[in-house]
């Protein structure tokens, strides 16, 4: 029923094309009464602008307020699922009532209205010390082999990422960061993945976006599911909502969100629909919650 936005089957012919925020809210319109919704977002470049500082990166006000508006709706669930670890990312969108995603599903943690972030309590999955601990291995050694102050290093073991955001020349930071890695982890114990100016590195097999996204749909059983992220990890969790759409387990959209005019052409092509940047996904919130409340349902 979803208008195909940049399809990969005609993705030749047609770039796709980012819309505003009324341009997406009109996909789901029709299914404003549906009960349970879930409502999924990414942090980094979906409710957040990218910030040339990872730790500088902050909420889009309008989206907070949004997303705490949704909460508050009956029957509607909000997760944020994110690379972040779940503290941290709890501790910049700070939305109690909400369910916290970190490190792209290894952790989990439900902040509770007026409870503070810091407080929260998390879960982590289990995986083998050999991966926590060559991670952190790397964390320590990496920034020996590269010593410039772009390289930001995120700890989140059994993971870690290598951030480089401010770098001049990115694409040769990029190179640059996975040489060391290379030259590091020759064995490639831990799995590369790239993203938006960063390359994290993960334990094989662990839980990613996509099976984290996958088992929201089946504990929650929403009858409209929505998914918004900006990047390649994103992309797997959409793939699990139109997954899970074709099985006609729910319905809803996937929304990409465009940041500095650069998301990843296959993340788009993931999606349903594209939004041109985090300040539209914060209008689109903003107008769901409105439209969820004024359409209670049945
Ligand atoms: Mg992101």
């Amino acid at each position: 029923m979803f208008p195909a936005v940049g399809r990969p089957e005609d993705a030749m012919a047609r770039p796709p094309v980012a819309v505003r925020a009324a341009g997406a809210l009109g996909l789901v319109a029709p299914l404003l009464r549906s009960r349970p919704v879930l409502v999924v977002s990414d942090f980094d470049g979906t409710l957040s602008p990218i910030n040339p500082d990872p730790w500088g990166a902050f909420i889009v006000p309008l989206a907070r307020r949004a997303l705490r508006r949704l909460v508050s709706v009956p029957g509607v669930h909000v997760a944020i699922l994110s690379g972040r670890t779940a503290a941290d990312v709890a501790g910049r969108v700070r939305v109690g009532g909400a369910l916290y995603l970190g490190n792209h599903g290894l952790e989990r943690g439900a902040l509770v209205r007026r409870q503070r972030a810091d407080s929260m309590r998390v879960a982590t999955r289990p995986s083998p010390s050999i991966y926590g601990d060559t991670a952190e291995r790397l964390a320590a050694e990496l920034p020996r082999l590269i010593t410039e102050p772009w390289l930001v290093v995120e700890r989140k073991a059994p993971a870690v990422a290598f951030h480089y955001r401010s770098a001049p020349d990115t694409l040769l930071a990029g190179r640059r960061v996975a040489d060391a890695v290379d030259a590091l982890d020759p064995g490639r114990l831990l799995v590369r993945f790239p993203g938006r100016r960063v390359l994290e590195l993960r334990p094989p097999g662990v839980v990613a976006k996509g099976e984290a996204m996958a088992e929201l749909i089946a504990e929650i059983q929403p009858r409209l599911t929505l998914m918004l992220g900006d990047d390649r990890s994103d992309a797997l969790a959409f793939a699990a909502l139109r997954s899970a759409r074709d099985a006609g387990t729910t319905d809803g959209a996937a929304i990409a969100v465009q940041a500095f005019a650069e998301a990843p052409r296959e993340v788009a092509e993931a999606a349903d629909v594209l939004l041109a940047a985090p300040v539209e996904a914060a209008r689109f919130l903003a107008a769901l919650a409105r439209g969820l409340r004024a359409d209670p349902a049945r």
